[in-house]
């Protein structure tokens, strides 16, 4: 595996670079040597830390929680800038508490070993990019840090062999100013992965639009989206339309999940909640005995005197119709199909329906509902309130020919 040789090669390096620094300081005696020499040591032992999580992470131990073990590399990420924040403190107060001591040989020393640390965060950055892991990822950013600070170190004490300590005391504060915006960067990625809060704003609009693009997705209710360690959880509410069974809904969610997975990195679950589109007016048929809101429905539907149309939007309102079908002898199920959907029917409300007549509502996503007997204005009631009941099938059977 590729990431095994980069981070080999950068404990070889940080090893390199540790050594030159702790003969340095055998040779010097000069404090920074030997505070940058303990820094490294503090480094490995994350770096170390750091590829022990990992391994945990991805075992079969981890894979026993339904949410993985992803938030320990987080909670390793936290520890780190914590530890970062106090090594430069520390860093900070002693090289206040010194002087340098040679100078001069110390900051050449010092600039000697800075290479071999460049070298080891170029290889952390790319073992992390290969595992997409950002606690190595931000490891090896810290390291880079390290470069610049080692180098700050260097510059001081360079410049305080000439012009006396305070380039010394100056190329300090830097070096702890770079710490510090390590240490930010790590921890707060972490404590937002640990509280729940998006890292990337960006990816929820994308989600968003993936989603919405998915055919039969008629809107997007919610996207709700969890880091962990390196990997997001996505939690989504869309709106479909109410006639779709399972059947017809459960490969729009596979669809959706397969859309997802493929354009953004890292999804390790999806999760789709379908949700009915929510009606908002209607144009609601029931079958009736006359003409007033006060009458009562017809118990037939294709035979009865007249037709209440109701319209409900934001207000209601009646008008009464003479049922057309009423003098034919046969009632064809298509020709009351068609006049339902000229006039825009949406619902209708009956006692009892058809096996004919309801397949074809169906087909024509006309909903029916049943109603025991009552005014008409009663039932309108009662159907906003959904008191009534959906019909899933016919009430009666077509007799065996
Ligand atoms: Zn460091």
């Amino acid at each position: 595996m590729k990431a095994i040789k980069f981070i080999t090669y950068s404990f070889l390096m940080i090893s390199i670079a540790f050594i030159i620094r702790l003969v340095g300081y055998f040779i010097t005696g000069n404090l920074a040597l030997a505070l940058e020499s303990a820094h490294i040591v503090i480094d490995f032992i994350i770096t170390i830390f750091i590829l022990v999580t990992l391994r945990v992470i991805s075992s079969e131990f981890s894979g026993r929680f339904s949410y993985g073990l992803f938030k320990l590399e987080d909670l390793i990420s936290l520890s780190l800038a914590i530890l970062v924040a106090f090594t430069g403190i520390e860093f900070l107060i002693s090289g206040f508490l010194s002087r340098p001591s040679m100078a001069l040989d110390s900051s050449l020393i010092q600039g000697l070993s800075v290479i071999p640390i460049a070298l080891a965060a170029h290889y952390k950055l790319l073992a992390g990019k290969e595992i997409n892991s950002p606690s190595l990822e931000s490891d090896g950013r810290h390291t880079y840090t390290d470069f610049y600070e080692g180098l700050g170190v260097s510059a001081g004490l360079f410049l305080s062999y000439y012009f006396g300590p305070g380039f010394y005391y100056l190329s300090l504060i830097i070096a702890f100013l770079a710490l510090m915006f390590t240490s930010y960067s790590i921890g707060r990625d972490s404590i937002l992965s640990l509280l729940d809060l998006p890292k990337e704003k960006g990816v929820k609009n994308e989600i968003e639009k993936i989603v919405s693009s998915v055919d039969k997705v008629r809107k997007v209710k919610e996207v709700r989206l969890r880091w962990a360690g390196p990997v997001i959880f996505v939690e989504l509410v869309v709106e479909m339309d109410p006639l779709l069974t399972i059947d017809d809904a459960h490969p729009v969610t596979e669809e959706i999940e397969k859309r997802v997975r493929k354009s953004v990195n890292g999804i390790y679950h999806v999760t789709v909640h379908v949700e009915p589109v929510k009606r908002k007016s209607f144009r609601v048929i029931i079958p009736s005995e006359g003409r007033e809101e006060g009458s009562m429905m017809d118990q037939r539907l294709a035979k009865a005197n007249y037709f209440a149309i109701v319209n409900i939007d934001e207000k209601i309102s009646y008008e009464f119709i003479e049922n057309p079908f009423r003098e034919k002898d046969e009632l064809a199920g298509l020709d009351f199909k068609d006049f339902l959907v000229q006039n825009g029917i949406s619902d209708i409300i009956c006692s009892n329906v058809g096996e004919i007549t309801f397949g074809l509502m169906l087909s024509y996503g006309i909903y029916c509902w049943h109603s025991d007997p009552g005014t008409i204005s009663e039932i309108i009631k009662k159907f906003i309130n959904g008191e009534l009941k959906k019909l899933q099938q016919p009430t009666r059977r077509s007799k065996a020919k």
